[in-house]
């Protein structure tokens, strides 16, 4: 579904919000959920108008395998190049865990992970703070992990992974707390994503804000954050 010009929130996706952006270059992939999903996504593009050729890069917002997990197969039938921060780099390249989860979530999240068939992918550009990625700009936002970024399309909308979500009511919540590695820098990440102006705002998990969405973030980063 298109939720802004050229920005479409992949359907069906299992894991955390798939997007597809064109209107650049060539076409951008914003996180590509858990294992299993690049044909959908693929298919998705297709009746976008978008041929998998067609899209040039994959951009993780972070390594988490909800994010992560179909990005090897998607890089296989695109030929996209893969993009991340260069501080998570080496969790999707396989160098480093993929995740520490901590307390009991991190007991469940271990016991499970063997199941979830992790490929890693050595990324293709490492990123930085301040990057452009087919007229995307990449913001740092750590915090949920070392290497968390946001994709911000200037005075339109934002991209933010899981540097936060949304609630059922469209309504804007800290990342949860055991998946997050340092909760004082993501709300400081939370602080500095409400210092940017967009109409939208495109988070991982939950619904996309879809009005004023700048306005939202400002009441609820003095609140929260
Ligand atoms: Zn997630």
């Amino acid at each position: 579904m298109e939720v802004a010009a050229g920005i479409h929130r992949i359907e069906g996706v299992r894991g955390a919000n798939a997007y597809l952006v064109v209107g650049g270059e060539g076409a951008v992939v914003v996180d590509a959920g858990m294992p299993g999903n690049e044909g959908r996504i693929v298919g998705y593009a297709k009746g976008a108008g978008v041929e998998p050729g067609a899209i040039r890069y994959i951009v993780l917002t972070h390594p988490d395998i909800d994010h992560s997990g179909s990005v090897a197969k998607l890089k296989g039938l695109t030929g996209a190049k893969v993009a991340i921060h260069e501080a998570d780099g080496p969790r999707l390249a396989g160098e480093k865990k993929l995740k520490e989860v901590k307390g009991a979530a991190g007991v469940l999240f271990g016991l499970a992970s063997p199941f979830m068939r992790f490929t890693p992918v050595k990324p293709d550009v490492l990123l930085k703070d301040g990057d452009r990625v087919d007229g995307l700009l990449v913001i740092h936002t750590p915090g949920h992990t070392d290497g968390s970024i946001c994709l911000y399309k200037e005075g339109e909308a934002i991209f933010v992974g899981d540097a936060l979500r949304t609630g059922s009511g469209g309504e804007p919540l800290l990342p949860p707390g055991s998946m997050t590695a340092d909760m004082q820098r993501a709300k400081e990440s939370v602080k500095k994503i409400a210092g940017y102006r967009y109409e939208v705002l495109l988070p991982g998990h939950g619904p996309p804000i879809t009005r004023d969405a700048s306005k939202v973030m400002a009441g609820f980063a003095e609140k929260s954050a």
